[in-house]
């Protein structure tokens, strides 16, 4: 069966001002990108104080070419903590809209937008639904959007352009009355964060759901596991599709095509680059190494050169959808994720993802490592469903016990597992990450 190219691909061809005729060329892509990169080195510099101050020793157009742009600076997360303010390009005044994230390390950071910025995204969410959902569904959206500007609203105004309804249920706190609501509402499509969708999946009323109603998922949030995916797919017979995207990329950065391999990025409004993290050189195509973006049409707060933190590489071979926008893989963890034992052992919330959701029942789970007579214990908090509590945590530490990334650690001696299991679900939507306790003690 021939895959459905990307929407995306048609869209960006007219935002970069070809013609319906005309087909998109990497060459075409490019030049459109080295323009915009031009006009938004200039504007960040001339509008934002940060930048000014930045990128004061560069002569003033220190762009000529696309591979120009590796040897001028980054902007990193902990540039925006605290001084969000410096960033910003236009008057309070024209802000529509602010998202203050808290940091783990618990300093906020800010993100501003106009109301042309908020366009953006929700063409961006327009267009990236299309190839998911179709004139005339409805779809429940597990997020927040009672304020405007928020993600469920935006991607309510975006789904009315194509006929299809949002309706904004928020946060799953209780799987029973959320699947409730899909029976009644006759919902076609959810989207949201990929624990909270399993949530209902694993919920014995989630499984009850008819097959052939839901029609579509979309999962959204900057690491997508396998495991859950899959888990889905399994229950209501019908296509996961998964979307790549933070705050910082005015929340959308891509989506994935009916191949289901690789997202499809938003090159119109986003130049995304993949390097090393330790000598910041952009690595061979195909490689791992550190994303990081540039906007290319944002107003309020440009970013040059932001590095995100998230592990991945381009997918170099071509997509089976034919298209030529390039394929950014599956997220492989965070840069600082990762929580380090005796002998150099590592691990991080992908490897536990995938192993921990992979038991049937697991409805989410926090990690913590502590230090306790010279050891490092993994404490493993795992939700499960109310009434199979025992079983499903001894199921969780005997898959652990097992996972080839734990084993040998485990058998050195160098780290205890420790698996509590509370029934229930805990709604938050904070990124997971392994809590390390050991530098407190
Ligand atoms: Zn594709």
């Amino acid at each position: 069966m021939m895959t459905p190219m990307t929407p995306l691909e048609n869209w960006i061809k007219r935002k970069i001002g070809l013609q319906e005729t005309d087909r998109l060329s990497r060459q075409a892509l490019s030049h459109y990108q080295l323009r915009k990169l031009q006009e938004t080195f200039a504007y960040a510099r001339s509008h934002s104080p940060f930048y000014r101050t930045l990128l004061a020793p560069l002569p003033y157009q220190p762009l000529q070419d696309l591979d120009d742009l590796s040897s001028l600076p980054f902007t990193t997360a902990d540039d925006l903590c605290d001084q969000s303010l410096q960033f910003l390009c236009v008057s309070q005044s024209d802000v529509a809209r602010v998202v203050t994230l808290q940091t783990w390390e618990a300093r906020p950071k800010s993100l501003y937008f106009t109301d042309e910025d908020l366009e953006l995204t929700i063409d961006f969410f327009h267009h990236g639904m299309s190839g998911i959902v179709q004139a005339g569904q409805r779809v429940l959206i597990l997020m927040p959007g009672e304020r405007p500007g928020s993600v469920g609203d935006l991607l309510i105004r975006a789904l009315g352009r194509m006929d299809v309804q949002g309706i904004v249920h928020g946060l799953v706190q209780d799987p029973r009355r959320t699947v409730q609501e899909i029976l009644e509402g006759r919902v076609d499509c959810l989207v949201g964060i990929p624990v909270q969708v399993l949530s209902l999946a694993r919920h014995g009323d989630g499984a009850r759901v008819p097959r052939g109603l839901i029609k579509s998922v979309l999962l959204s949030s900057d690491y997508v596991p396998q495991a859950i995916v899959d888990e889905v797919a399994q229950v209501w017979r019908c296509p996961v599709f998964e979307h790549y995207g933070m705050t910082e990329m005015g929340l959308g950065g891509g989506v994935q095509c009916s191949a289901h391999k690789g997202y499809h990025l938003r090159e119109a409004d986003l130049l995304f680059e993949i390097i090393d993290p330790r000598t910041g050189q952009p690595v061979p195509d195909g490689e791992t190494g550190e994303v990081v973006f540039t906007t290319l049409t944002r107003k309020a707060m440009p970013l040059l050169r932001y590095r995100t933190g998230d592990l991945a590489r381009f997918i170099p071979e071509p997509c089976p959808c034919g298209t030529l926008l390039k394929r950014l893989d599956r997220i492989q963890g965070r840069l600082t994720g990762a929580v380090v034992f005796d002998k150099g052992h590592q691990l991080s919330i992908p490897d536990l993802d995938d192993v921990v959701f992979s038991v049937p029942g697991i409805l989410d789970y926090q990690a913590e490592v502590y230090g306790k007579e010279g050891r490092a214990h993994l404490r493993l908090k795992v939700h499960v469903e109310a009434g199979a509590s025992k079983e499903v945590g001894d199921a969780v530490s005997e898959a652990l016990g097992r996972a080839r990334f734990l084993k040998k650690a485990v058998a050195e001696g160098s780290l205890v597992l420790d698996t509590m299991a509370f029934g229930g679900l805990d709604a938050g939507t904070a990124k997971r990450k392994i809590v390390d306790l050991r530098r407190e003690e």
